[in-house]
């Protein structure tokens, strides 16, 4: 028995969820054929066992790990977990504990999110909707494809989802702003590349996040510029708390990346490449 192939973008979370429904299988009976273990379970980004899954797969563990989950971008920012977060045989504590370290504002609290026009338009040329990864980027609340805020549905599980349709029905389309359809624009341009140049960040000292952090360390002592980066910010949908500088902690919170003292959410990285973007600084 095969998981089904992937949509586009699709998350393998989703790919879980369109098996189980065309199967008909309960989700003790999806976890028992494709994971062997009864008492597993699906995170909507960070996947585990993907060794495993992949005998159900015509992709090998690594391509469904590169492009069907969001362990890229965490490999990508935090470098000195970097051989943890791509041992594919890494339990699913240890890979949400490392990911969700002190500092993160997001604590995993799996979300969901999707645009109600992907939606429509999945539903339309492939007959079901899925959830794209590219929507699922903490800090992220416009499409990448469409001006539209991204809707939330808060701790799914995989038993609990019975028709994505019904998702697209409940969907409601508002107009993000201009900046924040930027900002995810860019954050999902520059993941494609994080995507790609994957087996290349193995080494620390070639990871483009690293060589683009020491090649502007100088920006550190130039208020004039710190306050123009946090300026960009402001003009962001500061939905996720805690994600954000404010005016009061700005200066720490741009040297504490630029230093990288301690472990940071990768948002706070696409936040701050973004804002060096906007500034031409690159
Ligand atoms: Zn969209």
């Amino acid at each position: 028995m095969l998981l089904l192939p992937p949509f586009p973008d699709e998350t393998l979370y989703s790919r879980c969820v369109r098996t189980r429904e065309v199967y008909g299988m309960s989700a003790e009976q999806f976890f028992c054929v494709f994971f062997k273990n009864t008492a597993h379970s699906v995170h909507p980004y960070l996947n585990t066992s993907l060794n495993i899954l992949s005998e159900s797969t015509s992709e090998s563990a690594y391509e469904l790990l590169s492009w069907q989950t969001l362990i890229p971008l965490y490999a990508w920012a935090l470098q000195e977990f970097n051989p943890e977060l791509q041992d594919l045989d890494i339990s699913a504590f240890k890979l949400q504990t490392i990911c969700s370290l002190l500092n993160f504002a997001e604590h995993h609290p799996a979300i969901l999110k999707h645009c109600p026009v992907c939606t429509y338009h999945d539903v339309k040329k492939f007959g079901v909707a899925y959830w794209h990864r590219q929507h699922q980027i903490f800090g992220i609340t416009s499409c990448n494809h469409h001006q539209v805020r991204l809707n939330h549905l808060t701790r799914p599980r995989l038993s609990d989802i019975r028709h994505h349709l019904s998702q697209y029905k409940k969907g409601q389309v508002s107009l993000s702003t201009e900046n924040d359809f930027k900002f995810a624009r860019f954050t999902s341009h520059l993941f494609d590349d994080i995507c790609k140049s994957l087996p290349d960040f193995k080494n620390r000292r070639s990871s483009s996040l690293v060589k683009t952090l020491e090649q502007h360390t100088h920006i550190i002592n130039d208020q004039s510029i710190l306050i123009e980066l946090y300026k960009i910010t402001k003009k962001l949908d500061h939905k996720e708390i805690n994600l954000f500088p404010t005016q009061e902690n700005h200066n720490d919170y741009w040297k504490t990346l630029f230093y990288r003292t301690s472990t940071q959410s990768p948002s706070k990285y696409l936040i701050l490449l973004y804002c060096l973007n906007q500034l031409s600084i690159k």
